[in-house]
């Protein structure tokens, strides 16, 4: 069966082969679709330089060039174009600097991680599998290409991605492949901690996580992890796919009180105030028993952060992290409450600090700040209406100063 995506790339690889060339999808796209599931990116290998390459195509991007990676610009879809490789020497078990180019696909795949992402396919979409990857896809194995052994001593981000790959296809491990990865796991302590976040993040939303973290701990793989290797991963039970960001919070809420590790993490000062903010949220979620206090969580927090918690009731239950009652902690409930708030933000509110300023007659202070917060709460309350005389009415008989 055809394929929109690789029918919209195949005048590239055609491109390609009218110029002498060799040229092939290769990768996550191949193996997805021999699997039957969506593809998203296409890969693209070929035998032409990444000179050759940018003499072809009238519109590209060097992304990667001195690692043979080229960017084509086609129909308003652009597609990585990357020459056939081998990889140079390893040092420190990470990817090496420097890479060969080759004309021969067979060295290309050869030095691919898993035999189910070796599979290379043409435009008339004959396959060529060295390593019999659809064997493994029908036997739903993860096996590396080649000695699993070397293959991970090689670059340890491998362990990682076969566990990754796990967790979103829901495969087993080839026993000499899981083997490979318990002699090897200690080399992921030289990998960078951005690498090893790319793939979590996946292998924390695959639909198998519970089995492939149950495998990172078996292997003990948090203990040569930034961040993760400070606390003690075994009492983190993960059973449904969850948010990285969500992951870090659980992890921080019910080990930790301290967030100067999650600098660690070398994550976006956004990523880390998402972070704090699911936190904050879970600690202040254990003290509520009422509609009424609710109100202003999801007013202080938001419906979104609150209703994205509630989404993950299993996993905090499985962590002995206490939510509300499922009475008052519902979605319906959520959205209703979440309707009735008359104000959305402080700027709503229907008075100014100078206002308050002028008709108390007080000097600018900190009190402001407080008496702000009151009436907010007041407002949210339902106590007070948010109409500036009725405000400062209230402001008189409730603001001491
Ligand atoms: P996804 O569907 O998530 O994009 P993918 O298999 O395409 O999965 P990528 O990270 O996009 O994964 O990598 C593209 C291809 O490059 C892989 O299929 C694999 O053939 C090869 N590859 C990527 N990383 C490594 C690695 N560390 N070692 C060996 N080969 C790798
Ligand atoms: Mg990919």
């Amino acid at each position: 069966m055809t394929n929109i995506l690789f029918e919209d790339a195949k005048p590239i690889i055609k491109n390609l082969k009218e110029h002498g060339f060799e040229a092939y999808f290769v990768g996550g796209s191949v193996r997805d679709y021999l699997m039957n599931k969506d593809i998203h990116d296409i890969d693209i290998t070929t035998s032409a330089t990444p000179d050759e390459i940018e003499r072809i195509f009238p519109k590209t991007v060097p992304i990667g060039k001195e690692h043979g990676t080229i960017n084509v610009l086609f129909n308003n879809s652009s597609y990585e174009i990357t020459t056939f490789r081998t990889e140079d020497e390893y040092v420190n078990h990470r990817k090496p600097n420097g890479v060969i180019f080759v004309r021969d696909l067979y060295e290309d795949v050869k030095r691919r991680d898993f035999t189910i992402n070796a599979i290379a396919m043409d435009e008339a979409y004959n396959v060529i599998d060295y390593f019999n990857g659809q064997e493994d896809i029908k036997a739903e194995n993860i096996k590396t290409v080649g000695h699993s052994v070397e293959r991970f001593e090689e670059d340890a981000l491998r362990i990682i991605r076969g566990l990754r790959f796990q967790s979103q296809l829901a495969f087993s491990l080839d026993n000499k492949t899981y083997e490979g990865m318990q002699s090897q796991i200690h080399n992921i302590e030289y990998l960078s901690i951005e690498r090893i976040i790319v793939e979590f993040k996946k292998l924390f939303a695959g639909k198998n996580v519970a089995v492939s973290y149950h495998n990172l701990i078996r292997l003990n793989a948090f203990a040569y992890i930034p961040f993760f290797n400070q606390y003690d991963m075994t009492r983190i039970n993960i059973s449904e796919p969850l948010p990285f960001n969500l992951l870090i919070a659980l992890i921080q809420n019910k080990l930790t009180s301290d967030n100067a590790q999650l600098g660690q993490l070398k994550i976006s000062n956004n990523e880390k105030k998402e972070i704090q903010t699911y936190n904050d949220l879970l600690t202040s979620l254990q003290t509520i028993n009422t509609k009424q206090q609710l109100k202003l969580l999801i007013y202080d927090y938001g419906l979104h952060y609150n209703l994205t918690i509630l989404s993950y009731s299993e996993t905090f239950k499985q962590n002995n992290i206490a939510l509300p009652s499922p009475i008052i902690f519902n979605e319906q409930l959520l959205r209703e409450v979440a309707y009735e708030i008359p104000i959305h933000d402080r700027s709503d509110i229907d008075i100014s600090g100078k206002d308050l300023i002028d008709s108390l007659q007080q000097r600018s202070g900190p009190w402001i700040k407080e008496a702000l917060r009151n009436i907010e709460i007041a407002i949210i309350d339902g106590q007070l209406t948010n109409y500036k005389p009725k405000i400062l009415e209230w402001v008189k008989e409730h603001v001491k100063i």
